[in-house]
């Protein structure tokens, strides 16, 4: 078949997330499933969560101490007569008369009169007396009924991805199962005559295959199931099986085979399958070979099927997924898109580069608060794994910047967004 090649579209690192969030936004996922709250951890709601009842349902104590009007605390010392006890989960609650107090917990149901609580450290008891130390005003250690939420209140919306926070809030409105997005399928397909897999002793000139796993690390994390084919050859007909095979899936990522080399045949291959190719490469370091494209699917041809080519180099790979790849996940996961998150820290070694590419380089964050400090990790480029592994995040540095002195505040994304 004649395959006319699209001239190639460089794009900056800006326009190419663009370009990929804006393609996101049109995907859905392909179902839903309904699945216990341990279960359904790391996974994307499909329905939204309402508050059943009045958070707190009772105005709750926040601290232990004695319940008390707090116009008879004003001037203090003050003493006051202490009337009962209310615990956690007490179902009767005292009245509380003038110039009295009722010992209390932490979350118990406050008083009706009771509108402060004085907290056990401020006062001194002596028999049925207690004498209170510090004045509290109207309100204080108390959450009124319905401060958190009101009962219907809408808690959680559908695209949320629920980790611990939203698991409690679905336990604490007795949600025990909850209905979650399909998790969906990621092919991988790594490429190249040289890579062998993990389990076979390569020859003296040929590398393991690392990719497939990293890239299988990444989209278990990004929330995917990942798809694991053979590593294809550098000759295409092998290589249009597998790309076909992968095209299967909900999305496939393809690595290695996407630069300027002789043997770099993805593309060519891809065109073969009628891809319509968005960028051919941006203008970033670790990547900048990284391909995205789609090709026609579903009957008659009227869905996409959504591909990345990144390039093989390990760090490449792993960079070039965190930065675009995984967006799509998250889309064809229902989430919210989210932005990159980015903490800031000061450099501790001046770094000096080129411009003309935005990079994210491997690095070494530690300290905390406004200590936060970063040093690169020595590395021998895109190919050094063990430098990745050394590194727990990435410094970015703006394509206009050739040089960047110690202690200057430099945007830094964790590994774990990636
Ligand atoms: P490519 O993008 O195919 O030109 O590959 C770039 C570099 O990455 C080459 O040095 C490859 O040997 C290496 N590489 C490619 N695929 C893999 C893989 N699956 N695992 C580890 N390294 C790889
Ligand atoms: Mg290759």
């Amino acid at each position: 078949m004649a395959v006319s090649f699209q001239p190639s579209r460089i794009l900056t690192f800006e326009e190419a997330r663009h370009v990929v969030e804006e393609h996101a936004s049109q995907l859905r996922p392909h179902g839903r499933e309904l699945l216990g709250l341990i279960d359904a951890v790391g996974r994307v709601l499909a329905e939204p969560i309402y508050a059943d009842r009045d958070f707190p349902p009772f105005p709750r104590a926040a601290r232990d101490g004695f319940a008390v009007r707090s116009a008879d605390v004003q001037k203090v010392p003050a003493t006051l007569e202490v009337t009962g006890e209310i615990k956690a989960g007490e179902a009767h609650i005292p009245e509380l008369g003038q110039r009295q107090a009722i010992s209390i917990m932490t979350g118990g149901a406050a008083p009706a009169r009771a509108d402060a609580i004085v907290m056990v450290e401020y006062t001194s008891r002596s028999g049925s007396r207690i004498e209170v130390a510090r004045a509290v005003s109207t309100g204080e250690n108390i959450v009124s009924k319905g401060a958190e939420a009101k009962r219907e209140d809408k808690l959680l919306e559908p695209g949320t991805r629920l980790s611990y926070a939203e698991i409690a809030l679905a336990a604490s409105v007795g949600r025990s199962r909850l209905l979650v997005n399909s998790k969906p399928r990621v092919a991988v397909l790594s490429t190249g005559d040289e890579v062998v897999d993990v389990d076979l002793l390569p020859g003296p000139t040929q590398i393991r295959n690392s990719n497939t796993y990293s890239l299988a690390a990444q989209i278990l994390a990004a929330g995917g199931d990942p798809v694991l084919l053979p590593i294809a050859p550098d000759e295409p007909t092998r290589l249009r099986e597998l790309l076909t095979e992968g095209l299967e899936a909900d999305l496939l990522l393809i690595a290695g085979g996407v630069s300027m080399g002789k043997y770099d045949l993805v593309e060519q291959v891809l065109s073969e399958l009628e891809a319509e190719f968005f960028f051919t490469g941006a203008l970033i370091q670790p990547g900048k070979p990284i391909v995205f494209g789609s090709v026609p699917s579903g009957e008659a041809h009227r869905e996409r099927k959504y591909f990345f080519g990144l390039p093989g180099n390990p760090i490449s790979t792993m960079v070039t997924f965190g930065l675009f790849g995984r967006p799509l996940i998250s889309a064809l996961s229902g989430a919210t898109p989210q932005k990159l998150m980015f903490l800031r820290a000061k450099l501790k070694t001046a770094i000096k580069t080129k411009i003309g590419l935005r990079r994210f380089l491997p690095a070494a964050i530690s300290g905390e608060f406004e200590q936060s400090a970063v040093e690169l990790i020595a590395w021998q480029g895109s190919g050094d794994i063990a430098s990745a592994a050394r590194a727990n995040c990435f410094v970015i540095v703006t394509p206009d910047r050739e040089r960047i002195e110690a202690g200057e505040w430099v945007p830094v994304l964790l590994k774990s967004s990636f």
